[in-house]
């Protein structure tokens, strides 16, 4: 099983891609990317058959929890600036209760619907 995650640099060409379409970050979530934020797609689906739309866990400057966002791309772009990488090499954080634990990005723990970051 994998994840897939992109780097700042990728989530900033993954915005300018996202312009011409439906969904993608703010400008003021792009100023407050932390530079060296690993950012983590937590829902992925195909949208009408042409396009990537992504719900996106973005790391922010400053700020404990992820920022949600959705973004559409293309295909060529989503293949090009994402990629996938094994989960069982990352130990998550629920952002919710501070469990640790690897794998999948639901928090394991009865009761809680937080969600793991990887750690910085
Ligand atoms: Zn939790």
């Amino acid at each position: 099983m994998s994840i897939t995650i992109t780097d700042t640099s990728g989530f900033r060409a993954l915005a300018d891609d996202s312009r011409k379409r439906n969904r993608g970050p703010s400008v003021e979530l792009l100023a407050s990317l932390e530079p060296d934020g690993v950012h983590v797609a937590g829902l992925l689906m195909i949208h009408n058959g042409h396009e990537m739309r992504v719900r996106w866990l973005v790391k922010v400057t400053g700020q404990e929890q992820p920022a949600s966002v959705w973004m559409d791309n293309g295909f060529d772009s989503f293949e090009r600036y994402a990629k996938r990488i094994d989960k069982n090499a990352f130990e998550r954080i629920c952002f919710e209760c501070d469990h640790r634990w690897v794998g999948d990005i639901a928090c394991p723990v009865d009761g809680c619907d937080g969600l793991g970051e990887l750690p910085p």
